[in-house]
C-alpha cells in the first residue's frame, strides 16, 4: 500500500516538523521543495542552474522547473513506497501538473493535510525570532527565550529583530500565502482529498490528529 501525502500550511504552521516525523515513521522521503531547490543549485544540475538564473534576477522559479525537480526526486528508488510533499504544490497550476505527472506513473495522491493555524498565532510565532548582531545566536521569545530578556546568552549583546520578522513584513508574507493557497485548498476539497487538522495544540496532539486524518493512507 502506498502513502502519498501532501502537507499544506502557512509559514509558521509547523508543517515541516510534522511532515518530517510522518515521513520517518513511514520510511518514505519528505520532499521539501525549498531544500531541493537549494540542493540543485549547489549541485549545479541543469535544473538547478536554470533555477539559479531566475533567483539571481529576483524572479520566482517557474512552475516547470519546480515540477521537473519534483519529478526527478520522486523517480528515485526511495520514492516507490510513497512520499510526503512539503512546500509543493503552491499553486493550482502546480497541483494540476503534479496530478498529470503521477497519472503517467500510474499513481495518485492519497490525502492532503491542511495544518490550520489562526493568523494571530502565526504572527506570534513568526515575529518572535530575535538574533544577536554580534555573534549570530538565534532566540525565540516563545520557544527559545534568552536567559536575560533582550540579551544574548553567549555574549550579552542586545538582541535585535530582522527586518523580515517584523509584524508588518510577516503580515504581508501571510497575505501572499493566503491568496495563493485558497484556490489550492478548493482544488483538493473538490477532489475529496482535503483533511483540515487544527495546528495550534501541543505537538503530540497535532501529530495524533494528522495520523487520524491520513489513516487510510498508512501502510499496512
Ligand atoms: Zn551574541
Amino acid at each position: 500500500m502506498s502513502a502519498r501525502v501532501i502537507f499544506l500550511g502557512a509559514p509558521g504552521a509547523g508543517k515541516g516538523t510534522q511532515a518530517r516525523a510522518l515521513a520517518a515513521e513511514w520510511g518514505v522521503p519528505q520532499v521539501a521543495t525549498g531544500d531541493m531547490l537549494r540542493e540543485a543549485v549547489a549541485a549545479k544540475t541543469p535544473l538547478g542552474l536554470e533555477a539559479k538564473r531566475h533567483m539571481d534576477s529576483g524572479g520566482l522559479v517557474p512552475d516547470d522547473v519546480v515540477i521537473g525537480l519534483v519529478e526527478e526526486r520522486l523517480a528515485r528508488p526511495d520514492g516507490a513506497a510513497g512520499f510526503v510533499l512539503d512546500g509543493f504544490p503552491r499553486t493550482t497550476a502546480q497541483a494540476q501538473a503534479l496530478d498529470a505527472m503521477l497519472k503517467r506513473r500510474g499513481q495518485s495522491i492519497d490525502r492532503v493535510v491542511f495544518l490550520e493555524v489562526g493568523r494571530e498565532e502565526l504572527l506570534r510565532r513568526l515575529t518572535g525570532r530575535r538574533v544577536c548582531p554580534k555573534c549570530g545566536a538565534a532566540f525565540h521569545l516563545v520557544s527559545a527565550p534568552p536567559r536575560t530578556a533582550g540579551r544574548c546568552d553567549n555574549c550579552g549583546a542586545e538582541l535585535t529583530q530582522r527586518s523580515d520578522d517584523t509584524r508588518e513584513a510577516v503580515a504581508t508574507r501571510l497575505d501572499v500565502y493566503e491568496k495563493q493557497t485558497a484556490p489550492l485548498l478548493a482544488y483538493y476539497r473538490d477532489r475529496g482529498l482535503l483533511a483540515t487538522v487544527p495546528g495550534e495544540g501541543a505537538m503530540p496532539r497535532v501529530a495524533a490528529d494528522i495520523r487520524r486524518a491520513v489513516g487510510r493512507a498508512v501502510p499496512a
